[in-house]
């Protein structure tokens, strides 16, 4: 059994997939070839953004806007410590200083009051200028938007989604980029919408921001000829992954659904046996990056499910901000309490959008019955 089964996928739609990579073969434009374009068009109509750009991963997706910003040193940019470490690195590597707020305790994602009290401690404090904040959108669940957005509004503050995991995901049938300024995602292949390597891309519905970017994913490239405008990164997606990607988006929203049909039966399973399913937001409907759970002991769960050759995955590294290279950046308040108690009960189960119902069923018994003894 595989946590996340690529093989089926690719069974089902691999005439479309060798189709698109012979046809890149054949006209041999490797980089921003035509199918990078025509992507970039199909995932700007698929969140609703006038502009969408591809990038070389998802980490590059969360940088770009921050170099298109000027954000740097003396700048404060709050996000979660909960979540990949990719979103506070690209704070530190622009030599900014990333403040690490807490997260709800039932939805995993950024908590407003909890990014209101990191916001006026900075301030009162005043050796750093707020300027933006990047929230992520954890384990394929939107952010609470509808609350973070007026926070930003009122601060003045730039407002990142980090969708890198809730790539596809919508509140009240909205997505991310409908309260933010910039959606960034990641096409890594363990995503939501994986390609097979590194790739990324940037949604937003500001034009000269999608310049800038544009600029910037191109050596800082120039409006006038034989020019470089800026300091730049070298950040395309390739054609090959979007020719991948293509046949992937047309099978994407049948895939949420599927992921979520699962995720359905697993809490329906679970619920009675376990410390917490999955909580969504009113309105929400996940992607599923990660069907997670709470549990007692989530080292020993792991074992006893790996000896019925059942994969799964804990937070085995921990929040961001206790490791070493992050030890230093403050934190709201005296810590991040519901950061803390979730990280050590978390435990994720297989979910892909081709798990059988044996399958699921079998994973299902097997928590059953490692939780009762
Ligand atoms: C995976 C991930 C990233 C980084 O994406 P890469 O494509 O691996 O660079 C950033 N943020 C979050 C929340 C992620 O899960």
């Amino acid at each position: 059994m595989q946590f996340i089964d690529h093989h089926t996928q690719q069974t089902q739609i691999k005439a479309e997939i060798d189709a698109g990579i012979a046809n890149v073969l054949a006209h041999g434009q490797y980089i921003l070839g035509p199918e990078v374009r025509d992507f970039e068009a199909k995932l700007a109509d698929f969140v609703g953004a006038t502009h969408a750009l591809g990038c070389a991963n998802g980490t590059d997706a969360i940088l770009l806007p921050l170099m298109a910003w000027g954000i740097g040193p003396g700048d404060a940019v709050f996000c979660p410590s909960f979540t990949y470490l990719a979103t506070a690195e690209v704070i530190a590597l622009m030599g900014a200083t990333p403040v690490f707020v807490d997260v709800h305790r039932d939805s995993y994602n950024m908590d407003p009051n909890s990014l209101k009290q990191a916001i006026s401690e900075v301030r009162a404090k005043g050796d750093l200028t707020p300027r933006a904040i990047i929230a992520v959108d954890l384990f394929g669940q939107i952010a609470d938007y509808p609350a973070l957005a007026p926070i930003a509004k009122a601060e003045e503050l730039k407002l990142i989604s980090d969708c890198a995991q809730g790539f596809g995901s919508t509140l009240k049938g909205a997505h991310p980029l409908h309260w933010v300024d910039v959606q960034t995602t990641s096409f890594f292949p363990a995503k939501p919408l994986g390609c097979y390597g590194d790739g990324g891309a940037v949604m937003t519905n500001d034009a000269e921001l999608s310049a800038l970017m544009e600029s910037l994913r191109f050596h800082g490239k120039s409006d006038v000829p034989y020019d470089t405008a800026r300091i730049g990164l070298n950040s395309r997606l390739d054609t090959l992954q979007a020719a991948i990607l293509l046949p992937k988006l047309a099978v994407f929203s049948e895939e949420i659904k599927a992921r979520g049909d699962i995720a359905a039966r697993y809490s329906d399973a679970l619920v009675d046996h376990v410390m917490r399913v999955p909580h969504l937001i009113d309105g929400a409907v996940s992607s599923w990056a990660q069907y997670t759970i709470e549990v007692p002991d989530p080292v020993a769960l792991s074992g006893r499910l790996k000896d019925q050759g059942i994969p799964s995955a804990r937070d085995e590294p921990g929040p961001t901000y206790r490791r070493t290279a992050y030890a230093d950046y403050p934190v709201a308040g005296n810590g991040l309490p519901n950061t803390m108690d979730a990280a050590k009960h978390v435990i994720s189960l297989p979910m892909h959008a081709y798990l059988t119902v044996a399958d699921q069923d079998l994973i299902i018994k097997a928590v059953q019955d490692a939780l009762a003894q």
